[in-house]
């Protein structure tokens, strides 16, 4: 008789969103008059940029002549999209990266899920507390975070670094030494960035004591501040010990299109093997390449129409955080994040749980969240709020909690 893989019945829970889904069903049903707004999923609401949807036009009608077809795409990536990535992205900002070191996917949540299949069951990871809950799951359904303790709500085997407001969302170095470095910046769920000089230190942790870091940018597009890095590799050092994540779905909309890539640096190696070598055989064996229609658009984001269409769209959503962010502050909460990315990290009141808080603010304002205790224990007390809706949104947001 089959058996199944018994690591997926560790997984605890039901997943946040659908708990936030299934709570706000249940309110619509019982009050279906009321409005509600909506600040919980990180999705993105406006239209894609017109010269995306000009490339993607383009792009379909070449699928339909013989001449200008497109089959299975290059197990790397089209070199038309890897070398934009590389000039824009890295290039530009003088870091030393090749298009051959660029992997092209369908998404970064893939990607930072599917990336610890090449490293032995045997490392041990840290991730920060709270996380993007991918990093510890797929951790755990490959066998890796031992068991699990429900009262904590933590692994045995993973090594949690707490971020809160105490060390202003920055974790320390752990004090076990640990084999993957999971780090999100611009960060999902606390809105925090990390500044040059303090990721200098984490790179220079990660070579001295031979741990490999996963970087997660897919928020790099909403830096505003100078001294913030858009990328790892802007640090010395990093094309030896990271790895690098990035999507298309925040800085263009592409969550319904599906774009993003991996970079591993042919320097990464350990014991004589590279990590690019046992990424581009994964790669190659179990996905067969991001379609030519999406790499086309993924192109356009790079054009001069795309970059100046798409920094608008960022900025839209950046107005709705200043403006969440410095209203809830002037109503008298604790804030944090809305600078460097789209997110609003507030603190309960009246010692509320985050569940307790959003059941507050679902029946008494029609606002929704995400409670900051589903991405870890240390988001406890804590709130998240997006900036992804309408300006008209945030506003009613906004309006309906200084009325509490
Ligand atoms: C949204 C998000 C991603 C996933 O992006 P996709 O490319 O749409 O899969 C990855 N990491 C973090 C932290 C995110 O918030």
């Amino acid at each position: 008789m089959y058996k199944i893989n018994e690591d997926y019945l560790k997984l605890p829970g039901s997943y946040l969103f659908s708990t936030i889904g299934k709570k706000t069903a249940a309110y619509k049903e019982k009050h279906p008059d009321k409005d509600l707004v909506r600040m919980g999923i990180g999705d993105v609401t406006q239209p894609l940029a017109p010269a995306i949807i000009e490339a993607l036009h383009k792009a379909v009608d070449e699928m339909g002549s013989p001449e200008t077809f497109h089959g299975y795409a290059p197990d790397l990536g089209y070199e038309f999209l890897r070398n934009a990535i590389v000039k824009n992205d890295y290039q530009a900002r003088g870091c030393d990266i090749a298009a051959d070191e660029i992997f092209v996917s369908d998404g970064a949540k893939c990607d930072c899920g599917n990336i610890q299949e090449i490293f032995s069951k045997d490392n041990k990871i840290a991730v920060c507390d709270p996380v993007y809950p991918v990093y510890v799951d797929t951790n755990v359904m490959a066998g890796r975070t031992g068991t699990y303790d429900a009262v904590k709500e933590t692994w045995s085997d993973v090594i949690y670094m707490p971020c809160t407001a105490e060390n202003n969302f920055s974790p320390e170095l752990p004090e076990k030494t640990p084999d993957i470095i999971y780090l999100c910046y611009p960060n999902n769920p606390t809105g925090g960035a990390i500044t040059k000089d303090a990721l200098q230190v984490w790179v220079d942790y990660a070579n001295k004591v031979g741990a490999v870091i996963i970087y997660d940018a897919a928020y790099e597009a909403y830096i505003s501040e100078e001294n913030v890095p858009h990328s790892i590799y802007e640090c010395e050092g990093a094309r030896g010990c990271a790895i690098e994540i990035r999507s298309f779905s925040k800085n263009a909309g592409f969550t319904g299109v599906r774009l993003g890539f991996t970079v591993i640096p042919k320097d990464l190696e350990v014991n004589g093997t590279k990590l690019h070598a046992l990424w581009a055989r994964r790669h190659g064996t179990k996905y067969n390449g991001a379609p030519y229609i999406i790499q086309k658009a993924g192109e356009a984001v790079y054009s001069a129409e795309g970059k100046e269409q798409l920094k608008k769209q960022v900025a839209y959503y950046m107005n709705n955080a200043a403006y969440v962010r410095e209203g809830l502050k002037d109503a008298g909460y604790e804030v944090y994040g809305g600078v460097n990315a789209p997110y609003i990290w507030m603190k309960t009141t009246n010692n509320m749980t985050s569940w307790e808080f959003f059941d507050y603010l679902l029946e008494n304002a029609n606002v929704i969240g995400t409670p900051g205790s589903g991405f870890g224990p240390s988001g406890e007390g804590y709130f998240r709020l997006t900036a992804f809706g309408t300006y008209e949104n945030a506003v009613e947001a906004l309006k309906r909690i200084r009325a509490l």
